[in-house]
């Protein structure tokens, strides 16, 4: 007897996406058949008509963070239950090394925040921000304790520290880990934002010319070298500019033997730097910012032609008043929310447009994060043994985003009153229904730590 079937639904599997029946059992897919052919089970979900998706992991979120002097919105409860309010199973957040503190103890913190709140499986990074001795000693430790990627911001103090950082790169390659890279050349931005500011342009119109495509690709290029020089496999996250992504498709022609991966947002994938223009252009401050369609075209293009890897959401949540505060474009704290949209946005604007396939969005949100970040075939895939991460998508639906409707603390959406068509209907995380017609009905703390494997490149 099984706990829960799935019929009738349009399967998505690596392999193939066509009608099956999904059997349940003790947490894992135990079966996947041709309609009608399941044993019985305790519950049955009439799926006809649907789609069924691995759930999708995120690799990039802030949750529970402190920056610009403030926590974000949405702590390991509201974020992950708008996560699995949009078809998210899986969170790999950034845990930020304290200065003078060890990468354990940033762990540690960041642990006590999920424990008892997260509804979802999480994992965690470590953002290195103090390239000691000890804290390059530490990193075989922390790999092994399941924490095998490392996050380094290619911003502020970085290129005063940039032989640390080429030893941290040293021992993260010997120690099978993964570098994620923030790549901003910090004095460009500098230079930039001094021209800005000393001709009295404060406002957030001025935003995006102080952080331009150059000062990404400039970062791109060297954070490349730099990972070549130490046989450090590499991913970019976040890449918002045609400039960058030329960048990463030189370096993948010319080759070097380690893996060089990148991450788009999506941010990048529906809007425009003139959206700084408009009133509260505050509102869609992230780093880097907003570019110009012709970036946008050639992001869903890498997309489509597998240069970029991965969707991920850098979901960092701020109040509205928090975000349209600041006296400068340089205070505004960056991020917004975006969890619950990922799925859906790109199910919407990717595949009903026609712009990627299904199987390859699967690929973006769900197979190629779990398998860079060392969580397949556990996660990102429906197969036989893997975890019971599904989500039942309606494709025809169609849902106005609207703040107010949506589960995360942030009080607006980048996407506000933009029509999406396919929502997901229902969220299983481990076999058990989390979220239902939008209404998340898990028990917070019932999320566990995923230990990650080692990265491996194949
Ligand atoms: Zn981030």
């Amino acid at each position: 007897m099984l706990d829960l079937a799935i019929t009738g639904a349009t399967v998505v599997t690596p392999d193939a996406t066509s009608l099956a029946d999904v059997g349940v059992t003790d947490g894992k897919i135990a079966s996947i058949v041709a309609p009608g052919k399941l044993e019985q089970a305790t519950k049955t979900i009439d799926a006809r008509g649907m789609l069924l998706l691995p759930g999708a992991v995120d690799p990039h979120t802030h949750l529970d963070a402190e920056m610009f002097g403030a926590t974000t919105a949405d702590d390991f409860e509201s974020g992950t239950i708008a996560a699995a309010a949009g078809g998210v199973t899986s969170i790999i957040d950034y845990a930020f090394q304290a200065p003078g503190g060890s990468l354990s103890e940033a762990i540690s913190r960041w642990d006590d925040k999920a424990r008892g709140r997260a509804i979802i499986d999480y994992g965690f990074h470590v953002a290195i921000l103090d390239p000691t001795p000890a804290t390059i000693a530490e990193i075989p430790k922390v790999v092994e304790r399941g924490v095998s990627s490392f996050k380094i911001f290619m911003m502020r103090g970085f290129e005063e520290r940039a032989r640390d950082f080429l030893r941290a790169f040293k021992m993260a390659a010997e120690s099978g880990a993964l570098l994620t890279i923030h790549a901003e050349d910090e004095h460009l931005i500098g230079y930039c934002t001094e021209r800005l500011l000393g001709a009295g342009n404060r406002g957030v119109a001025h935003f995006a010319s102080s952080r331009p495509p150059l000062s990404e690709a400039a970062a791109v290029l060297r954070g490349l070298k730099m990972t070549e020089l130490t046989g450090a496999p590499a991913y970019f996250v976040h890449l918002s500019s045609k400039a960058a992504i030329d960048e990463i498709r030189r370096a993948r022609r010319n080759g070097s033997g380690r893996a060089v991966l990148a991450e788009t947002r999506p941010i990048y994938l529906y809007l425009t730097q003139e959206k700084f223009l408009e009133p509260q252009g505050e509102k869609y401050v992230g780093y880097p910012p907003l570019r110009e369609r012709a970036d946008v075209e050639a992001i869903w293009e890498a997309l489509a032609d597998g240069t970029v890897d991965v969707v991920a959401t850098d979901h960092c949540s701020w109040p509205l008043e928090r975000k349209i505060a600041a006296d400068r474009f340089t205070r505004i704290p960056p991020g917004m929310s975006n969890l619950e949209t990922l799925v859906p946005m790109l199910y919407s604007e990717g595949v009903v447009k026609r712009r990627i396939s299904l199987a390859r969005m699967v690929e973006l949100v769900a197979a190629n994060p779990a398998k860079i970040f060392g969580l397949y075939p556990r996660k990102g895939a429906i197969i036989e043994g893997a975890d019971a991460d599904l989500v039942v998508f309606d494709p025809d639906a169609k849902v106005a985003v609207h703040a107010g409707e949506m589960h995360s603390r942030a009080d607006y959406d980048p996407f506000e009153g933009i029509e999406v068509t396919g929502w997901p209907r229902i969220t299983i995380s481990r076999g058990e229904e989390i979220v239902s017609a939008r209404k998340s009905t898990a028990r917070a703390g019932r999320g566990m730590f995923l230990a990650r494997s080692a990265f491996s490149s194949s």
